[in-house]
């Protein structure tokens, strides 16, 4: 008589767990959906969103500036990056002209980091 192969019932108990967890979250998800759609289609939601939306772009917009004066030349985790594409590494530093804000010179000379390749 030979012995019954089974499946150690540990394995199997996991596999349903996931396949229920899996199948909770895909639930979740599309009531999730649904309450949205519901939610978008009220007119006032909308505009909440909208303004809300708006009023993050221009926060991240200030912050973003409010860095770059800080730290001019620099990426957004603070890596040096070239001042003319700013794209690339910096390998050295370049002399260029800014027209002068004030009367008594026409130029000034200011230095960019310059990746050598832009
Ligand atoms: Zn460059």
């Amino acid at each position: 008589m030979g012995r019954k192969r089974r499946r150690s019932s540990g394995k199997r108990d996991l596999r349903n767990e996931g396949e229920s967890v899996a199948a909770l979250i895909e639930k979740r998800r599309l009531r999730s959906r649904a309450f949205m759609r519901q939610w978008r289609a009220d007119p006032e939601n909308r505009v909440t969103e909208r303004r809300r939306r708006y009023q993050d772009y221009v926060a991240k917009k200030l912050r973003i500036a409010e860095r770059l004066r800080l730290h001019p030349y620099t990426g957004a985790h603070g890596q040096p990056l070239c001042g003319l594409c700013g794209l690339a590494r910096p390998v050295e530093i370049v002399e260029r002209l800014r027209i002068s804000r004030g009367a008594s010179e026409e130029y000034v000379k200011i230095l960019v980091p310059y990746c050598g390749r832009c």
